[in-house]
């Protein structure tokens, strides 16, 4: 069993897509084993994306993080590190795969609806920015 970080980022909960990206998780048999809304200061957000901070989109990308609520989620289930990435799409929606979220509902590269840990190491430190083990269940 792994588990991984989800972020259900501004856009996605701004056009209501909260509902369907959770019924895409658990019509793939991802289990849901904590959840939250938060808005993002700066500086939580600076935090998130530290790997990018000296990418040209990087204001950009914290500007847009800190621009509404998110949902954040951490999903467990076999592979779901992998499995939540082809559920997701690729980064540039217009190269994702039709029938992934980014491809269904993306407005552009940085808008791109959903995040997802890419490795165990990156989802243990993402699990870990937004829950406390309190808040995990199971
Ligand atoms: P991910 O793992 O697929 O989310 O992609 P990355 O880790 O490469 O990038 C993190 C996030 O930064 C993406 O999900 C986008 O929201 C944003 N992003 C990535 N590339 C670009 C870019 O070229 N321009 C802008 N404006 N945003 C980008």
């Amino acid at each position: 069993m792994e588990r991984t970080l989800s972020l259900i980022k501004p856009d996605g909960v701004e056009k209501n897509l909260i509902g369907e990206v959770i019924k895409r998780f658990q019509d793939h048999d991802i289990k849901i084993v904590a959840m939250k809304m938060l808005h993002l200061n700066r500086k939580q957000a600076e935090g998130f994306y530290a790997v990018h901070r000296e990418k040209p989109f990087f204001n950009s990308l914290t500007d847009f993080m800190t621009s509404g609520p998110i949902v954040a989620l951490v999903l467990e289930g076999d592979r779901v590190i992998e499995l939540n990435r082809k559920l997701m799409g690729a980064t540039d929606y217009t190269k994702a795969e039709e029938g992934t979220i980014r491809r269904d509902f993306a407005s552009s590269i940085e808008q791109n609806v959903v995040h997802g840990s890419d490795a165990p190491e990156t989802a243990a430190f993402e699990i870990g920015y937004f829950f406390n083990s309190f808040e995990i269940v199971g």
